[in-house]
């Protein structure tokens, strides 16, 4: 599958704003700054599809883009930053926590984690929330064109012991050197 018609549909800054139609959904989560946007510009190959902030967590939105008229990719906000923003209990994000729960359209998670930095406190508590919800996660680990090939097979191992995912779950991506778009397309295919 190629991403050849994608489109940006909506914006949703609250629970009412949800699109809740019967195409399946695939999200995009990370912390703010993993390199969110930059992905999503490079699955649709348009470098203005997701804005690259240089304000981390500044805006609070779900984003829903139509891809090839069969799903939405969802950009979600982004964790991490957002000391301001209501918390619920089960320690996320209201806008984060509304879409999860009680969603059937949502098919696959693509967690995303920085290759420099590794697995966060943060993300492993948005993995377990996610498996506590029976929802599929991918991990997506990005900016790989930073680090080397041994640096990188350092960073999936230490992920896999923390995290017991199997290596096939881990899917690389560089978003400035365009490598993991097939690899994506390929798991999403899968999932929808
Ligand atoms: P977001 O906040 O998660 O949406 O992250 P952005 O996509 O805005 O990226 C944050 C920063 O990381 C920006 O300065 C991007 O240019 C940079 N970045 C994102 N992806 C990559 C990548 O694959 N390689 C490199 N070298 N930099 C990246």
């Amino acid at each position: 599958m190629r991403f050849i018609n994608a489109k940006f549909i909506k914006s949703a800054s609250a629970r009412d704003g949800f699109i809740l139609d019967d195409f399946p959904q695939i999200a995009v989560v990370g912390r703010s700054n993993v390199g969110k946007s930059s992905l999503i510009n490079m699955l649709t190959n348009n470098k203005k599809m997701a804005k690259t902030s240089a304000t981390p967590g500044r805006t609070r939105l779900v984003n829903y883009f139509s891809i090839n008229n069969t799903f939405y990719l969802v950009d979600l906000p982004g964790y991490g930053f957002n000391k301001a923003s209501k918390t619920t209990a089960g320690g996320w994000d209201r806008l984060l926590n509304d879409y999860f729960t009680e969603n059937e359209r949502l098919k696959l998670v693509l967690l995303l984690i920085d290759s420099r930095i590794s697995a966060t406190a943060l993300d492993i508590q948005m993995l377990d929330y996610l498996a506590e919800l029976e929802i599929p996660v991918a991990i997506v680990l990005t900016k790989i064109d930073k680090i080397s090939r041994s640096e990188l097979n350092l960073t999936k191992q230490k992920i896999m012991k923390e995290l017991r995912f199997n290596l096939d779950r881990i899917i690389c991506v560089s978003a400035s050197k365009k490598i993991g778009t097939e690899e994506i397309a390929t798991l999403i295919e899968n999932y929808i």
